[in-house]
């Protein structure tokens, strides 16, 4: 057997733990079910610090306590379709932590009409509208951050199996989610010259706030759950400990990915 002196990226001495000094955004809290709050969870839990957004005045009341209970250093107001709301977000990230570690874009929308009907009848504004918030906002997050993560980070986006597989009711929405995939390849290629690692974690499904608005959803978690080889769903605490994994340096030779965690639901036909 060979020796090393290196040091695996899993081993932390002093019990220091993986995201002590870290620091980072997180978007996409609406309530306490969200994905996003389990990512925030999981991420204080390791010791990373975290600015949290709120997407207007009607979640905030929701997302207040949730950010004072996580201990959020920042509580922010973001809404990606009004004009330098992103930017200002992030300027003031930079402000507060100096450089950023990990961002976590936790954010879809798309009108029920274009979810539910055929992928042919969406509207010019629909597609322009669900593309804008659900994955050009990625693009334009990680074109914002860049400057600040000058040590390199992790950005980390949520997919669906929707985007390789047609998935009933989820329409224009797979569409969309397969952009995303693609622009996770191609940002991690940009990227990746800088120690930036991007990432879409594909969960299966969970009731959410965002969830709800699909049709007949109470029956593709009962399929999803009858054909997972875990034979069950998942939780948002463990998507929470995935793209917290992803955050740290446990996963620093990953890259680009479109990592599931959905049980492992989408392996069987
Ligand atoms: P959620 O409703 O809790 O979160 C969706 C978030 O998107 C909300 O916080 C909302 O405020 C935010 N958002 C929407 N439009 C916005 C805008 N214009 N500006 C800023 N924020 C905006 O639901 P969730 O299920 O936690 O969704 C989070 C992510 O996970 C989404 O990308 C979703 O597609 C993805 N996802 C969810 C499931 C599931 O089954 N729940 C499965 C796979 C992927």
């Amino acid at each position: 057997m060979t020796t090393t002196t290196e040091q695996s990226p899993l081993v932390q001495t002093n019990h220091v733990l993986p995201l002590a000094g870290k620091k980072g955004l997180i978007t996409g809290v609406a309530n306490d079910k969200s994905i996003a709050f389990a990512v925030a969870k999981a991420i204080r839990e390791l010791g990373g610090e975290i600015a949290l957004t709120y997407q207007n005045e009607k979640t905030a009341k929701y997302t207040q306590p949730l950010a004072e209970a996580l201990g959020a250093k920042l509580f922010l107001k973001l809404d990606v379709t009004e004009e330098g709301s992103l930017e200002s977000v992030i300027e003031k990230c930079g402000a507060e932590f100096g450089e950023i570690d990990f961002a976590i874009h936790s954010m879809a929308f798309c009108n029920g009409d274009d979810l539910h009907g055929r992928v042919i009848d969406t509207t010019e504004a629909g597609f322009d509208s669900a593309m804008n918030i659900s994955c050009h906002s990625f693009l334009r997050m990680a074109k914002a951050l860049e400057p600040l993560m000058a040590h390199g980070g992790s950005l980390i986006t949520m997919s669906y199996l929707g985007a390789e597989r047609v998935v009933r009711n989820y329409g224009v929405m797979g569409i969309i989610k397969a952009a995303l995939e693609s622009a996770v390849r191609y940002m991690a290629y940009d990227l990746g010259p800088k120690g930036i690692r991007v990432f879409a974690v594909s969960p299966g499904p969970i009731m959410t706030r965002a969830a709800s608005g699909i049709a007949n959803f109470n029956t593709l978690l009962e399929s999803d759950a009858a054909k997972a080889p875990l034979g069950r769903t998942v939780t948002i605490d463990e998507v929470g400990a995935l793209t917290a994994f992803l955050c740290t340096a446990g996963s620093s030779g990953m890259t680009g990915q479109t990592i599931y965690v959905d049980a492992g639901a989408h392996i069987v036909a």
